[in-house]
Protein backbone atom coordinates (compact mmCIF):
# COMPACT_ATOMS: atom_id res chain seq x y z
CA UNK A 1 0.00 0.00 0.00
CA UNK A 2 1.30 3.37 -0.41
CA UNK A 3 1.66 6.17 2.21
CA UNK A 4 -0.82 8.57 2.07
CA UNK A 5 -0.58 12.49 3.22
CA UNK A 6 -2.99 15.35 3.90
CA UNK A 7 -2.60 18.28 2.60
CA UNK A 8 -1.66 19.72 6.45
CA UNK A 9 0.96 17.13 6.18
CA UNK A 10 -1.27 14.67 8.62
CA UNK A 11 -0.18 10.79 7.26
CA UNK A 12 -3.52 9.60 6.62
CA UNK A 13 -4.81 5.99 5.71
CA UNK A 14 -6.55 4.00 3.73
CA UNK A 15 -10.14 4.27 5.12
CA UNK A 16 -9.75 7.55 6.25
CA UNK A 17 -12.67 9.84 5.40
CA UNK A 18 -11.61 12.78 7.30
CA UNK A 19 -7.67 13.95 8.55
CA UNK A 20 -7.91 13.47 12.37
CA UNK A 21 -5.60 16.71 13.18
CA UNK A 22 -7.18 19.42 10.53
CA UNK A 23 -10.96 17.74 9.76
CA UNK A 24 -10.70 18.13 5.83
CA UNK A 25 -12.81 15.82 4.39
CA UNK A 26 -10.77 13.05 2.39
CA UNK A 27 -11.34 10.63 -0.36
CA UNK A 28 -9.73 7.84 -2.49
CA UNK A 29 -9.85 8.23 -6.48
CA UNK A 30 -9.50 4.59 -7.57
CA UNK A 31 -8.76 4.80 -11.22
CA UNK A 32 -5.21 7.11 -9.35
CA UNK A 33 -4.95 4.63 -6.36
CA UNK A 34 -4.73 7.99 -4.45
CA UNK A 35 -6.30 9.15 -0.97
CA UNK A 36 -6.41 13.24 -1.29
CA UNK A 37 -8.13 15.80 1.16
CA UNK A 38 -10.57 17.11 -0.72
CA UNK A 39 -12.48 20.84 -1.00
CA UNK A 40 -15.94 21.82 -1.98
CA UNK A 41 -16.19 24.11 -5.35
CA UNK A 42 -19.01 26.43 -5.44
CA UNK A 43 -20.94 23.82 -7.23
CA UNK A 44 -20.39 21.61 -4.10
CA UNK A 45 -18.74 19.15 -6.35
CA UNK A 46 -15.33 17.83 -4.85
CA UNK A 47 -12.49 18.70 -5.80
CA UNK A 48 -8.51 17.74 -5.75
CA UNK A 49 -5.25 20.22 -5.41
CA UNK A 50 -3.53 17.49 -6.97
CA UNK A 51 -5.89 16.98 -10.32
CA UNK A 52 -7.44 20.59 -10.22
CA UNK A 53 -9.43 20.05 -13.25
CA UNK A 54 -11.25 16.71 -12.08
CA UNK A 55 -14.24 17.12 -9.91
CA UNK A 56 -15.73 14.54 -8.18
CA UNK A 57 -19.13 13.12 -5.96
CA UNK A 58 -18.66 10.93 -2.98
CA UNK A 59 -20.07 7.42 -3.26
CA UNK A 60 -23.65 6.61 -1.89
CA UNK A 61 -22.32 4.36 0.92
CA UNK A 62 -20.10 7.32 2.53
CA UNK A 63 -22.39 8.83 4.81
CA UNK A 64 -24.08 5.41 5.99
CA UNK A 65 -22.28 3.06 8.19
CA UNK A 66 -20.56 1.25 5.49
CA UNK A 67 -18.33 4.94 5.14
CA UNK A 68 -16.83 4.16 2.18
CA UNK A 69 -14.01 7.02 1.22
CA UNK A 70 -14.18 5.95 -2.43
CA UNK A 71 -14.83 8.92 -5.70
CA UNK A 72 -16.73 9.15 -8.42
CA UNK A 73 -15.88 11.10 -11.35
CA UNK A 74 -18.63 13.83 -11.37
CA UNK A 75 -19.67 13.26 -14.97
CA UNK A 76 -20.41 10.06 -14.07
CA UNK A 77 -24.21 8.33 -13.85
CA UNK A 78 -23.80 5.80 -11.36
CA UNK A 79 -24.07 6.62 -7.09
CA UNK A 80 -22.03 3.91 -6.28
CA UNK A 81 -18.08 3.72 -6.30
CA UNK A 82 -16.60 0.84 -8.30
CA UNK A 83 -16.11 -1.08 -5.58
CA UNK A 84 -19.73 -0.64 -3.87
CA UNK A 85 -21.52 -0.85 -7.21
CA UNK A 86 -19.85 -4.84 -7.54
CA UNK A 87 -21.88 -5.56 -4.70
CA UNK A 88 -25.06 -7.48 -5.42
CA UNK A 89 -26.72 -8.98 -2.13
CA UNK A 90 -25.97 -8.49 1.46
CA UNK A 91 -27.06 -9.74 4.73
CA UNK A 92 -30.34 -9.05 6.06
CA UNK A 93 -30.04 -4.88 8.03
CA UNK A 94 -33.05 -5.85 10.21
CA UNK A 95 -30.09 -7.80 12.22
CA UNK A 96 -28.65 -4.72 13.48
CA UNK A 97 -24.89 -6.86 13.45
CA UNK A 98 -25.20 -7.24 9.88
CA UNK A 99 -24.07 -3.52 9.21
CA UNK A 100 -21.25 -4.37 10.91
CA UNK A 101 -20.10 -7.40 8.84
CA UNK A 102 -21.16 -5.62 5.68
CA UNK A 103 -18.64 -2.77 6.45
CA UNK A 104 -16.04 -5.06 7.07
CA UNK A 105 -16.86 -7.37 3.93
CA UNK A 106 -16.73 -4.09 1.92
CA UNK A 107 -13.41 -2.49 3.40
CA UNK A 108 -11.94 -6.00 2.59
CA UNK A 109 -13.18 -6.25 -0.85
CA UNK A 110 -11.90 -2.32 -1.63
CA UNK A 111 -8.10 -3.13 -0.34
CA UNK A 112 -8.29 -6.56 -2.54
CA UNK A 113 -9.47 -4.02 -5.61
CA UNK A 114 -6.64 -1.89 -4.52
CA UNK A 115 -4.05 -4.45 -5.39
CA UNK A 116 -6.11 -5.43 -8.06
CA UNK A 117 -5.77 -1.93 -9.72
CA UNK A 118 -1.93 -1.29 -8.78
CA UNK A 119 -1.70 -4.62 -10.84
CA UNK A 120 -3.68 -2.81 -13.97
CA UNK A 121 -5.92 -5.49 -14.20
CA UNK A 122 -9.43 -4.65 -15.69
CA UNK A 123 -12.37 -5.37 -13.85
CA UNK A 124 -15.14 -6.23 -15.45
CA UNK A 125 -18.61 -5.24 -13.18
CA UNK A 126 -21.72 -6.97 -14.00
CA UNK A 127 -22.87 -4.06 -13.22
CA UNK A 128 -21.69 -2.42 -16.77
CA UNK A 129 -23.32 -5.04 -18.07
CA UNK A 130 -20.46 -7.54 -19.22
CA UNK A 131 -21.13 -11.00 -19.84
CA UNK A 132 -20.35 -13.02 -16.86
CA UNK A 133 -19.39 -10.06 -14.83
CA UNK A 134 -17.43 -9.50 -11.84
CA UNK A 135 -20.34 -9.66 -8.92
CA UNK A 136 -20.14 -10.33 -5.40
CA UNK A 137 -23.06 -12.11 -2.84
CA UNK A 138 -22.32 -11.66 0.40
CA UNK A 139 -25.05 -14.33 2.24
CA UNK A 140 -26.05 -15.46 5.50
CA UNK A 141 -26.75 -19.36 6.68
CA UNK A 142 -28.47 -20.87 9.32
CA UNK A 143 -25.49 -20.42 11.41
CA UNK A 144 -26.08 -16.77 11.79
CA UNK A 145 -29.69 -16.38 11.11
CA UNK A 146 -31.38 -19.74 11.92
CA UNK A 147 -34.66 -17.75 10.02
CA UNK A 148 -32.75 -18.81 6.96
CA UNK A 149 -33.14 -21.93 4.86
CA UNK A 150 -29.81 -22.15 3.39
CA UNK A 151 -27.85 -24.13 5.94
CA UNK A 152 -24.43 -23.68 4.66
CA UNK A 153 -22.89 -21.02 2.60
CA UNK A 154 -19.43 -21.62 1.31
CA UNK A 155 -17.38 -19.19 0.07
CA UNK A 156 -16.63 -19.64 -4.17
CA UNK A 157 -16.86 -18.34 -7.40
CA UNK A 158 -18.03 -19.28 -10.54
CA UNK A 159 -18.85 -17.26 -14.09
CA UNK A 160 -17.68 -13.80 -12.40
CA UNK A 161 -20.23 -14.55 -8.95
CA UNK A 162 -18.06 -14.39 -5.68
CA UNK A 163 -19.63 -15.76 -2.83
CA UNK A 164 -18.74 -15.13 0.84
CA UNK A 165 -20.30 -16.06 4.20
CA UNK A 166 -21.48 -13.25 6.12
CA UNK A 167 -20.15 -14.90 8.89
CA UNK A 168 -16.47 -14.66 7.78
CA UNK A 169 -16.63 -10.70 9.27
CA UNK A 170 -16.89 -11.73 12.82
CA UNK A 171 -13.50 -12.74 13.87
CA UNK A 172 -14.95 -15.47 16.25
CA UNK A 173 -16.15 -17.47 12.80
CA UNK A 174 -13.07 -16.91 11.85
CA UNK A 175 -11.11 -18.34 14.62
CA UNK A 176 -13.24 -21.54 14.94
CA UNK A 177 -13.27 -21.94 11.36
CA UNK A 178 -9.66 -21.48 11.39
CA UNK A 179 -8.96 -24.12 14.09
CA UNK A 180 -11.71 -26.68 13.07
CA UNK A 181 -9.91 -27.03 9.22
CA UNK A 182 -6.32 -26.59 11.42
CA UNK A 183 -5.27 -23.79 9.27
CA UNK A 184 -2.10 -21.42 9.83
CA UNK A 185 -4.13 -18.33 7.90
CA UNK A 186 -7.37 -17.36 7.28
CA UNK A 187 -8.19 -13.78 7.09
CA UNK A 188 -11.53 -12.07 5.20
CA UNK A 189 -9.02 -10.02 2.98
CA UNK A 190 -7.28 -13.80 2.01
CA UNK A 191 -10.57 -14.80 1.26
CA UNK A 192 -11.38 -11.92 -1.54
CA UNK A 193 -8.07 -11.91 -2.94
CA UNK A 194 -8.39 -16.30 -3.46
CA UNK A 195 -11.84 -15.78 -4.96
CA UNK A 196 -10.71 -12.95 -7.64
CA UNK A 197 -8.08 -15.39 -8.12
CA UNK A 198 -11.02 -17.81 -9.87
CA UNK A 199 -12.26 -15.18 -11.67
CA UNK A 200 -9.31 -13.70 -13.45
CA UNK A 201 -8.24 -17.48 -13.52
CA UNK A 202 -11.08 -17.43 -16.30
CA UNK A 203 -10.10 -14.36 -17.53
CA UNK A 204 -5.98 -14.54 -17.76
CA UNK A 205 -5.54 -18.60 -18.32
CA UNK A 206 -8.91 -20.79 -19.87
CA UNK A 207 -9.13 -20.15 -23.20
CA UNK A 208 -5.26 -18.06 -24.14
CA UNK A 209 -1.94 -18.81 -24.69
CA UNK A 210 -0.78 -19.13 -21.03
CA UNK A 211 -3.40 -22.21 -20.52
CA UNK A 212 -0.48 -25.24 -21.49
CA UNK A 213 2.28 -23.44 -19.04
CA UNK A 214 -0.76 -23.35 -16.55
CA UNK A 215 -1.10 -26.59 -16.65
CA UNK A 216 2.47 -27.63 -16.47
CA UNK A 217 3.14 -25.56 -13.76
CA UNK A 218 0.65 -26.07 -11.79
CA UNK A 219 0.33 -29.89 -12.94
CA UNK A 220 -3.39 -29.86 -14.41
CA UNK A 221 -4.51 -32.89 -16.34
CA UNK A 222 -8.00 -31.61 -16.24
CA UNK A 223 -8.74 -33.64 -12.71
CA UNK A 224 -12.16 -33.66 -11.75
CA UNK A 225 -13.18 -30.56 -9.74
CA UNK A 226 -16.06 -32.16 -7.84
CA UNK A 227 -14.11 -35.52 -6.58
CA UNK A 228 -10.99 -34.04 -5.95
CA UNK A 229 -12.77 -31.88 -3.69
CA UNK A 230 -14.44 -34.43 -2.32
CA UNK A 231 -12.22 -36.62 -1.82
CA UNK A 232 -10.05 -33.94 -0.03
CA UNK A 233 -12.24 -33.28 2.48
CA UNK A 234 -12.92 -36.98 3.04
CA UNK A 235 -9.37 -37.60 3.43
CA UNK A 236 -7.29 -34.48 4.35
CA UNK A 237 -4.06 -33.48 2.64
CA UNK A 238 -1.30 -35.59 1.75
CA UNK A 239 0.89 -35.87 4.80
CA UNK A 240 4.12 -34.03 2.58
CA UNK A 241 1.79 -31.09 1.31
CA UNK A 242 4.46 -28.48 2.23
CA UNK A 243 6.87 -29.61 -0.13
CA UNK A 244 4.66 -28.61 -3.01
CA UNK A 245 1.87 -26.09 -1.65
CA UNK A 246 1.46 -23.02 -0.10
CA UNK A 247 -1.15 -24.37 1.98
CA UNK A 248 -3.02 -28.10 2.68
CA UNK A 249 -6.27 -26.34 0.74
CA UNK A 250 -4.02 -25.74 -2.07
CA UNK A 251 -3.08 -29.53 -2.26
CA UNK A 252 -6.86 -30.19 -3.29
CA UNK A 253 -6.87 -29.74 -7.15
CA UNK A 254 -4.97 -27.61 -9.30
CA UNK A 255 -7.11 -24.39 -9.72
CA UNK A 256 -7.64 -24.63 -6.00
CA UNK A 257 -3.63 -23.96 -5.72
CA UNK A 258 -4.28 -21.23 -8.41
CA UNK A 259 -6.13 -19.29 -6.43
CA UNK A 260 -4.05 -19.86 -3.32
CA UNK A 261 -0.64 -18.58 -4.82
CA UNK A 262 -2.83 -16.04 -6.88
CA UNK A 263 -3.78 -14.78 -3.12
CA UNK A 264 -0.37 -15.06 -1.75
CA UNK A 265 0.95 -13.09 -4.55
CA UNK A 266 -1.27 -10.45 -4.08
CA UNK A 267 -0.37 -10.46 -0.39
CA UNK A 268 3.35 -10.33 -1.51
CA UNK A 269 2.78 -7.50 -3.83
CA UNK A 270 0.88 -4.98 -1.26
CA UNK A 271 3.09 -6.12 1.69
CA UNK A 272 6.33 -5.31 -0.28
CA UNK A 273 4.84 -1.99 -1.52
CA UNK A 274 4.09 -1.09 2.18
CA UNK A 275 7.90 -1.89 3.11
CA UNK A 276 9.00 -0.52 0.18
CA UNK A 277 6.97 2.97 1.32
CA UNK A 278 8.31 2.91 4.79
CA UNK A 279 11.77 2.61 3.79
CA UNK A 280 12.21 -0.91 4.90
CA UNK A 281 13.18 -2.26 1.49
CA UNK A 282 15.14 -0.57 -1.09
CA UNK A 283 12.46 -1.22 -4.48
CA UNK A 284 10.14 -2.81 -5.43
CA UNK A 285 7.46 -2.88 -8.48
CA UNK A 286 5.51 -4.92 -10.91
CA UNK A 287 8.75 -5.20 -13.33
CA UNK A 288 10.80 -6.06 -10.36
CA UNK A 289 13.39 -9.39 -11.26
CA UNK A 290 11.52 -12.17 -9.55
CA UNK A 291 14.99 -13.64 -7.43
CA UNK A 292 15.73 -9.89 -6.27
CA UNK A 293 11.79 -9.68 -5.24
CA UNK A 294 12.04 -13.26 -3.52
CA UNK A 295 15.07 -12.66 -1.41
CA UNK A 296 13.64 -9.31 0.04
CA UNK A 297 10.50 -10.73 0.76
CA UNK A 298 11.75 -13.82 2.61
CA UNK A 299 14.15 -11.52 4.41
CA UNK A 300 11.11 -9.44 5.01
CA UNK A 301 8.97 -12.04 6.69
CA UNK A 302 11.62 -12.96 8.56
CA UNK A 303 11.04 -9.68 10.42
CA UNK A 304 7.54 -9.37 10.31
CA UNK A 305 7.73 -12.51 12.50
CA UNK A 306 9.62 -11.55 14.69
CA UNK A 307 8.09 -8.68 15.40
CA UNK A 308 4.18 -10.10 15.61
CA UNK A 309 6.06 -12.79 18.20
CA UNK A 310 7.45 -9.14 20.37
CA UNK A 311 4.24 -7.51 20.43
CA UNK A 312 2.30 -11.10 21.65
CA UNK A 313 1.01 -12.50 18.37
CA UNK A 314 1.37 -15.52 16.24
CA UNK A 315 3.07 -15.17 12.88
CA UNK A 316 2.37 -12.78 10.62
CA UNK A 317 3.41 -15.12 7.84
CA UNK A 318 3.41 -18.78 8.23
CA UNK A 319 4.41 -19.97 5.35
CA UNK A 320 6.98 -22.41 3.40
CA UNK A 321 8.13 -21.35 0.32
CA UNK A 322 9.01 -24.18 -1.54
CA UNK A 323 10.98 -25.02 -4.53
CA UNK A 324 7.46 -25.59 -6.66
CA UNK A 325 6.36 -23.02 -4.69
CA UNK A 326 8.19 -20.33 -6.19
CA UNK A 327 7.79 -21.74 -9.48
CA UNK A 328 4.20 -21.30 -9.53
CA UNK A 329 4.63 -17.59 -8.02
CA UNK A 330 7.09 -16.94 -10.78
CA UNK A 331 4.64 -18.17 -13.51
CA UNK A 332 2.22 -15.74 -11.98
CA UNK A 333 4.85 -12.70 -11.83
CA UNK A 334 5.68 -13.31 -15.67
CA UNK A 335 2.17 -13.61 -16.42
CA UNK A 336 1.46 -10.26 -15.32
CA UNK A 337 4.52 -8.23 -16.30
CA UNK A 338 3.66 -9.83 -19.68
CA UNK A 339 0.20 -8.19 -19.76
CA UNK A 340 1.81 -4.94 -18.51
CA UNK A 341 4.10 -5.06 -21.43
CA UNK A 342 2.39 -6.42 -24.30
CA UNK A 343 4.83 -6.15 -26.81
CA UNK A 344 8.11 -7.83 -24.98
CA UNK A 345 7.50 -11.31 -24.90
CA UNK A 346 7.07 -13.71 -21.50
CA UNK A 347 10.49 -15.32 -21.00
CA UNK A 348 9.79 -18.28 -18.68
CA UNK A 349 12.18 -20.52 -17.90
ZN1 LIG B 1 -5.21 17.24 7.55
ZN1 LIG C 1 -18.26 2.90 -2.28
ZN1 LIG D 1 -11.23 -21.57 -4.36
Amino acid sequence: MKRFFCQCGQEIFFDNTHCGVCGSQLGFIPELQQLTSLQEDDKAWLMTDLFPLQRYRSCEHRDDEIACNWLIPAESSNTQCISCALTRTIPILSQPENWRRWRTLEAAKRRMLYGILRLNLPIKGAYQGYPNGLVFDFLEDQRTNPMLALEHVLSGHSQGVITLNAAEADGSFREATREAMNESYRTLLGHFRHEIGHYYWDMLIKDTDHYAMFCEVFEYQQQDYQSSLESYYENGPAADWPASYLSAYASAHPLEDWAETWSHYLMMNETMETAMTYDLIEHFDYASDFDVMMNDWLSLVVKMNALNRSVGNTDAYPFVVSAPVRRKLLFIHQLLKSLRKPRESAAFP
